[in-house]
């Protein structure tokens, strides 16, 4: 008898004949997950399994961080021949708890001399006697104890929910324009999410932007990287763009102009890396370059599909999937972002593309870009 960790997998069922590649992807994800902490991840029947661990607790929480993973249950791993056996073990096992439960069997080893029913019969009525404080309710109970009857049988009651989502590398590669914001670690981590890998792109306004700043966007690609592994971030020199802008270009289009300079150096950056879109944390409104027009002349340099997961929430819910996801406190950290330096009175809100371009023309392009590539720091992080 042995204590292991059941880990169950959502929609990578879904996928056919990939399905092997999508395994594959998603075990060498949790045994990443689990190395130094968990000793063998093994596959067997439509489970993975983790044992030999020295922190289960911590097991846990970084194998609930793994997309792909539904869920996890700590089980008890038992021989399967003595049923009375695996009822006692049932019984310590629900000897803690209070209020109502019901017995969940599920026995892939047909030939096992009782089938499920029975099995929820006999160890239900077995805790019924050992633990009378416990009462039965099948339709709402607050505890489920499940055992499965396998190659061994398989006792759990607590069950963790997981990130969900796909594996990840299974989707392709996309660079998120990172900022030190609240929305584009969000932006990231929902991308990710299906099983997409990330690469990430700073821009900092040095000296207007701080080294404290810069620490903190490294800090939250650390963070996003505890869900989708070790990336590359590009911390790219953005001053001398702001400052070519912010002198040549009528001062209301200079935010559109800055965020398609965004665009195109992230782009020059993403095809480097191999990613095929880009990502960003923009939502509907929120801010004056936020609005349709705005966000079209900013698409309109971008030859990728540009991903922004956040354009239909409300502030409130994407603050809300930060904490969830654990980067809302480094977000909040108060220092400045190169959008703010130069922040314009009055940025226009319904922009027209053409006079976007013609304000551009002021400006060396090619060169403010290829000294921004050229500059650009890779940090790996992770
Ligand atoms: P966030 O909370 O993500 O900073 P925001 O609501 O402050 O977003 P903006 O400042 O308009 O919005 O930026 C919109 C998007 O542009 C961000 O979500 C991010 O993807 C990108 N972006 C903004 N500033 C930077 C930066 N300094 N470096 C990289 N990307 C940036
Ligand atoms: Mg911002």
């Amino acid at each position: 008898m042995r204590e292991i960790l059941l880990v169950r997998y959502g929609e990578v069922f879904l996928k056919g004949q990939n399905r092997p590649f999508f395994m594959r992807k998603l075990i060498d994800h949790v045994k990443l997950a689990v190395s130094g902490v968990g000793g063998r991840v093994w596959m067997s029947e439509g489970r993975i399994y983790v044992s030999d661990f020295s922190d289960l607790d911590e097991c846990i929480r970084r194998v609930t961080k793994v997309f792909g993973v539904h869920s996890v249950s700590p089980a008890v791993e038992m021989e399967k021949g003595d049923f009375e056996a695996i009822c006692r073990q049932a019984v310590q096992m629900m000897r803690p708890l209070s209020g109502t439960f019901k017995v969940l069997a599920r026995r892939s080893d047909k030939r096992y001399p009782l089938d499920s029913p029975a099995i929820m019969r006999e160890a239900g009525g077995y805790i019924l006697s050992e633990l009378p404080n416990l009462r039965v309710d099948v339709n709402n109970p607050d505890h489920v104890l499940t055992i499965e009857i396998r190659d061994h049988a398989y006792l759990s009651v607590r069950r963790e929910m997981a990130v969900g989502g796909m594996p990840m590398g299974t989707n392709g590669k996309a660079c998120l324009l990172l900022s030190g914001g609240i929305d584009s670690p969000v932006a990231g981590y929902m991308i990710a999410k299906r099983g997409v890998e990330l690469c990430c792109v700073h821009y900092h306004s040095f000296p207007y932007t701080s080294e404290r700043a810069r620490e903190k966007v490294l800090e939250l690609a650390r963070l996003l990287s505890e869900y989708c592994g070790k990336m590359r971030v590009y911390v790219v020199p953005f001053t001398e763009i702001q400052m070519q802008i912010h002198q040549k270009c009528p001062e209301n289009y200079t935010t559109l102009i800055m965020r398609r300079y965004m665009m195109r150096i992230a782009q020059i950056l993403a095809q480097k890396e191999g990613a095929q879109a880009l990502i960003t944390g923009e939502s509907i409104g929120q801010v004056a370059s936020q609005t349709m027009e705005a966000l079209g002349c900013t698409d309109e340099v971008a030859d990728m599909p540009v991903f922004r997961p956040c354009i239909g929430m409300d502030k409130s819910e994407i603050i809300e999937r930060a904490e969830r996801i654990g980067t809302f406190e480094t977000s909040s950290l108060p220092y400045e972002d190169c959008c703010t330096v130069f922040t314009p009175k009055h940025p226009a809100t319904h922009p027209r593309k053409e006079l976007i371009a013609k304000a551009e023309l002021a400006l060396d392009g090619e060169a403010l870009i290829a000294a921004a590539v050229a500059g650009a720091e890779a940090v790996n992080v992770g």
